[in-house]
């Protein structure tokens, strides 16, 4: 299998605050890897800093054969990382389709944008009817859809997202992770972000656990649904 990203001794700070202490992790082409822990662990640090939107202190990160050290988020972009964050940062004036194609902004072949946003509307018939209307009208839920879409956009060999689930409805939450299911059998490789411990380790490859800024604990996703000290901490049982 190759290693579509390595991420070696990374370590990340906001001042004197060290969010991330040193991690390692590995993400193969084609597989779902998924990062779970509480909050403050350290997760959407790490995500924000994969994307070239904070500079770590300390490690490497290689993408695709290539160091990612240094080099700027839009061109982080351009090589193939896209990135769904947490918050999911869609632009509610604008309507869906405009979102759409903010996502393909560097991008220049008009008919393979068009083919994808059609792609969209087929992996989300409801960003389709609504097309023309602002995107704020959304729901939350249909917002993480477009956020989701909106990354895609770009055609990425990595996905990643941060926390998909966050405030959807158990139906919402189920339909977002049938999509990314959908997503990986069509061959994209995706590294996710949850609070939800069970949904994540339920889709992964692979996982690792984080506790403040460490990779406590690392396995399969059915090794880490299986895991007692897992079980316990991230999945409410005594
Ligand atoms: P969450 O699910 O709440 O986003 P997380 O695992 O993604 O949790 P991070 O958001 O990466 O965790 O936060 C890691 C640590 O870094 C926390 O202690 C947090 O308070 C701190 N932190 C995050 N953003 C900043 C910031 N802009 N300035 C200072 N400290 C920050």
């Amino acid at each position: 299998m190759t290693a579509l990203l390595e991420v070696t001794g990374l370590r990340v700070a906001y001042g004197k605050i060290e969010a991330v202490k040193g991690i390692d992790f590995t993400v193969h082409t084609g597989q779902i890897v998924t990062l779970i822990g509480t909050n403050g662990a350290g997760k959407t640090t790490t995500l924000r800093t994969l994307s070239g939107l904070l500079r770590p202190t300390a490690g490497t990160v290689r993408f695709d054969g290539q160091p990612l050290g240094g080099v700027p988020a839009h061109r982080i972009v351009a090589r193939g990382l896209a990135h769904s964050p947490e918050g999911r940062h869609i632009f509610p004036r604008l309507t869906i389709a405009e979102n759409l194609q903010l996502g393909a902004f560097l991008r220049k072949d008009t008919d393979g944008i068009a083919h994808d946003i059609r792609r969209a509307y087929e992996l989300f018939p409801i960003l389709g009817e609504r097309a023309r209307q602002p995107a704020g009208t959304l729901s939350g839920g249909e917002q993480q859809m477009l956020a989701m879409a909106r990354a895609l956009m770009s055609r990425p060999k990595l996905l990643m997202l941060d926390e998909p689930s966050m405030g959807l409805s158990p139906i919402m939450m189920q339909k977002i992770m049938a999509t990314i299911r959908e997503l990986k059998a069509a061959g994209t490789t995706i590294l996710l972000v949850e609070q939800n411990a069970q949904a994540a380790l339920s889709l992964a490859d692979h996982g690792h656990v984080m506790e403040t800024g460490r990779i406590v604990l690392s396995g399969t996703g059915p090794e880490l649904l299986g895991n007692a000290s897992v079980r316990k901490a991230y999945l409410g049982e005594d």
